[in-house]
């Protein structure tokens, strides 16, 4: 071995600890995905390396081949790796293999439980990467040379995997990267060239360079050991290059893998080749799970980029909308050039028109998935809803198919569960309902028992019932669906339309007639805080609820623009009252108009706590309760 210099220990960050720790303990049950990691990372370095060469020709040195080796030796118990791809300086190799390069890290170790059964899934969506030899072996040693650095700039990084790691340069003749994998005791079935053939052929037939293994020559007695014949053990040649029909499931499920760091199977996939004007291949999937990552600025999005087959970038985030960066794939185009960058990316014609076939592909896709598979799409709207929510906002064009993608919870079902769409609502609506009615709120358990739903109870219309933060901001952008407009109960005057018969009406204009008087009293009690008095529709069984102004912000819009500083202008509610409620009877006959300030301030008050918003003064309101408290007793 060469001569090792500037020889170093250093300590693995605190949460590559945990993590290799985890992973050694919880993948113990499909311990071969080892050596799909250490390929997928090799199959990068190359790719790096084509793409680089394209302005440095210089960095091939001489161009030999770009393949992958792996090899094995039974007495030593080694599994060894070995690329010509991009390789590793000395810095590379400690940021790359000591640090975890990934924002949000340290948030996602927040969220292990210590039950090596659930945080092995949560390992999965991390992705497991490199770090993975570990689960075979107890010492990885991975020699090193950056294309285009010198000979002598060689590194050796070492480790057991258990707090730190060693550092040393050294020469290497050969650019790239070689991985010696000691093996545990017990693992030792790992060096065997059918086993390796296996799991090569298993999880990385799909990489788009040869994988070669050495052939099994049998030594003859009496003769020197034979030279070494490699032989290519997989397809080697990019699998979006070729027919779908001849792609099986589990070739599209691996090269997921690959592409998305990931170690689940996708969800779903879409796999096309367009010709014509514009001519390219994209190969698009939807991940099971959200990444950890899925709202955090700088997380990973975008697509893998390919010029005629050479790798050009990874993330490119032009091909689709913001909404959809959960997506995961490659596309492959025939009409860019091969030194295109992001900034060319934001600005070319032709990269608009790509953009919006693949997002119509996307939802496309989404679409059949909800359509044949509701049980998976319900999965994927746990995962992804919120962000699909962002969609009617960003891609005015696609509004309708989005609005149609989306899932909410209603008064129809009993666990809050956003399972319903606008299309089943919209069947099962009743015979006149012409319009999508919702309310936003704060928590499914508010929103359920909301009195503004009462009337709507009572003739057995549905309700959709947004509570997650997002929702009154997305109801912003949705104005009508299928040419149905959507009518926030908790807004307006409530008009139901042909949904009210002609006797409800008239009935309801006596009744509000007979009321004027009630009306003028209340205004004059409650003075400032409301902008109008009047009688409900709404109510059957509470005494009053608040409406909101048409034009109005609403009580989660308010809250969080006051969130973020801004100052919202103050809007008064409009109070409307139930006139068969007992309490306003006693309202309308009470003599004391002290009492009567009183009870209506009350019931102004519970009407605010009801639709979850706060008190201005809760000690008013606690005072002239217990006001009446004290004078029913005596
Ligand atoms: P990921 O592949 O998701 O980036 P990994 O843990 O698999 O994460 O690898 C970490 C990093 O180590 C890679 O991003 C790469 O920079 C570096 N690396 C790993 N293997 C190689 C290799 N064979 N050649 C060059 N760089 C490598
Ligand atoms: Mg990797």
């Amino acid at each position: 071995m060469s001569v090792e210099t500037q020889k170093e220990t250093l300590g693995f960050q605190t949460e590559v600890k945990q993590l290799l720790h985890l992973m050694i303990h919880s993948l113990y049950s499909n311990k071969e995905i080892f050596l799909r990691e250490l390929i997928s990372n090799a199959s990068d370095a190359v790719d790096k390396l084509r793409f680089e060469a394209l302005a440095k020709p210089d960095l091939l040195e001489g161009g030999a081949e770009l393949k992958i080796r792996v090899s094995f030796d039974k007495d030593a118990k080694t599994v060894t790796l070995e690329d010509n791809g991009i390789g590793m300086s000395r810095e590379d190799a400690v940021t790359h293999l000591g640090t975890i390069a990934k924002s949000g890290t340290a948030d996602f170790m927040k969220h292990l439980s210590g039950d090596q059964k659930k945080d092995s899934h949560l390992i999965g969506q991390f992705g497991v990467g490199f770090y993975s030899a570990f689960i075979v072996a107890d010492k990885v040693d991975v020699f090193s040379r950056r294309a285009g650095l010198a000979a002598s700039e060689g590194v050796h990084w070492s480790s057991k995997g258990e707090g730190e790691f060693e550092i040393a340069t050294v020469e290497k003749a050969d650019r790239g990267t070689r991985i010696v994998l000691h093996l545990k005791s017990g693992e030792d079935e790992f060096a065997d060239g059918w086993r390796l053939r296996n799991i090569i052929k298993k999880y990385s037939d799909h990489i788009a360079l040869p994988i070669e293994l050495p052939k099994e020559v049998a030594a003859v007695e009496g003769e020197d050991k034979p030279a070494v014949e490699w032989e290519t053990v997989n397809r080697a040649s990019a699998l979006w290059t070729r027919p779908r029909t001849e792609i099986k499931d589990e070739e599209y499920q691996e090269f997921y893998k690959h592409v998305a760091h990931d170690f689940e199977n996708p969800l779903s996939w879409s796999h096309n080749k367009v010709e014509g004007k514009l001519e390219y291949t994209s190969l698009l999937y939807v991940p099971t799970r959200a990444p950890f990552d899925l709202y955090q600025r700088e997380a990973s999005k975008g697509l893998k980029l390919y010029v005629q087959r050479v790798f050009v970038m990874d993330q490119a985030e032009s091909f689709l909308p913001l909404y959809l960066r959960f997506i995961k794939g490659v596309v492959d185009s025939n009409d860019l050039s091969l030194n295109v960058s992001r900034e060319i990316l934001q600005k070319d014609p032709i990269i608009d028109s790509m953009k919006s076939a693949l997002t119509k592909r996307v939802l496309d896709m989404l679409e059949k998935l909800a359509k044949n598979e509701p049980e998976q799409y319900k999965g994927f709207w746990k995962n992804f809803g919120q962000v699909m929510k962002e969609g009617p906002a960003e891609d005015f064009a696609n509004k309708e198919k989005i609005a149609g993608l989306l899932r909410f919870a209603s008064t129809q079902g009993d666990d809050g569960e956003q399972v319903v769409g606008l299309a089943d609502y919209l069947a099962r609506a009743k015979e006149g309902q012409d319009k999508i009615y919702y309310l936003t709120g704060e928590t499914y358990a508010q929103v359920k028992n909301s009195p503004h739903l009462e009337v709507f109870r009572k003739k057995g219309i549905e309700v959709l019932l947004l509570t997650d933060r997002i929702d009154e901001w997305l109801m912003s952008y949705l104005t009508d669906f299928d040419g149905k407009s959507f009518v926030d109960v908790a807004r307006g005057d409530l008009d139901l339309g042909n949904l009210d018969s002609e006797e409800d009406k008239k009935a309801a204009e006596e009744v509000a007639k007979s009321k004027e008087g009630l009306v003028e009293r209340l205004k004059t009690a409650l003075g400032d805080s409301v902008a109008e008095v009047r009688v409900s529709h709404r109510l059957t069984d509470s005494p009053a609820i608040l409406a909101i102004g048409e034009q109005d912000l609403g009580l989660q819009m308010r809250q969080i623009l006051e969130a973020s500083g801004q100052k919202v202008p103050d809007s008064k509610p409009i109070f409307e009252f139930n006139p068969a409620h007992p309490l306003i009877e006693k309202l309308d006959n009470e003599q004391s108009d002290e009492r009567f300030g009183d009870l209506s301030h009350i019931l102004f008050d519970q009407a605010a706590l009801a639709a979850g918003d706060s008190l201005k003064d809760p000690a008013a309101y606690v005072r002239r309760l217990n006001k009446l408290l004290v004078e029913l007793s005596v």
